[in-house]
């Protein structure tokens, strides 16, 4: 088991997990949240949020100085100081958002299939389909590399889209409410295992990689780093994990952002 001034770096799901699935507070991660930042251990947001979206919270959580994964994986965000071979602000796996929209627009022309994506709506229409005021969905709606559509034609069509976006390089993953299109090669376990290299390279020493997430879409995560939280969801999806080391797995009783520190407190050992 890790102790805290070992080289730690902790990814984390937000919703449902660092931020409670109702009120979106994280007061009870605070102690935790505090002890991680004077160890100066990095936490890295991953989530299926835009970057737009991200940012705000990052800075409330005192976080900016940190990268983080948005839209699943898709888009990796880098702090400044990170910036200094590329000199750019995103390292994006597979295709960018206009040519994922083109190549959607183009596929519906061609085979009529049904489906509206955030880019065919407004800020209103977006905000009705989520709940979010429309503030928030105008936020929701800068993006960067993966667009999210709801699907309202039949099963046969839909596993025609499937294979047509395939041969794109593009594929599908169920989200909460959405199907989200993106790079075939996307996803948070991606985006986890390239910053946890890029860690590695920065420091010249191994790193100890910990990952805590609630929901399927987080598998992959919990799969790619060394230690894995899952925290109790408020859904009924099994989170089956493939990995033999199973004292490296720890299932928490509590959902949100008290499992998530009941997570923290079953690995990592104060000294
Ligand atoms: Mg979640």
């Amino acid at each position: 088991m890790p102790y805290l001034d070992d080289p730690l770096i902790i990814f984390t799901d937000l919703d449902g997990s660092l931020l409670d699935h109702h009120d979106y507070s994280w007061q009870p991660a605070q102690p935790w949240l505090d002890k991680l930042s004077a160890a100066q251990v990095p936490l890295i947001l991953t989530t299926s949020k835009t970057s737009a979206e991200v940012a705000e919270l990052q800075s409330a959580l005192n976080l900016t100085q940190q990268p983080f994964i948005a839209e699943n994986g898709a888009i990796i965000h880098l702090p400044p100081d990170w910036r200094d071979e590329a000199a750019v602000p995103f390292h994006i796996s597979g295709a960018g958002y206009p040519e994922i929209r083109q190549i959607l627009v183009a596929l519906r022309q061609r085979y009529d299939f049904e489906f509206r994506g955030f880019g065919d709506v407004t800020a209103r229409q977006v905000a009705l389909w989520t709940g979010l005021t429309e503030e928030e969905a105008a936020l929701a709606m800068q993006r960067d590399a993966s667009e999210p559509l709801l699907w309202f034609g039949n099963d046969l069509d839909f596993a025609r889209l499937k294979k047509c976006l395939m041969r794109e390089g593009l594929s599908l993953t169920r989200g909460g409410r959405f199907w989200h299109v993106m790079g075939t090669g996307a996803g948070k376990g991606q985006a986890v295992q390239w910053l946890s290299d890029r860690y590695q390279q920065k420091r010249g020493q191994p790193v100890i990689s910990m990952g805590l997430g609630d929901g399927p879409n987080d598998l992959s995560m919990l799969e790619a780093v060394n230690y894995a939280v899952v925290i109790k969801g408020h859904h009924e999806h099994e989170m089956p994990l493939q990995r033999e080391d199973v004292a490296h797995v720890f299932r928490t009783d509590a959902p949100g952002p008290h499992g998530w520190s009941q997570g923290l407190n079953h690995f990592i050992t104060l000294r």
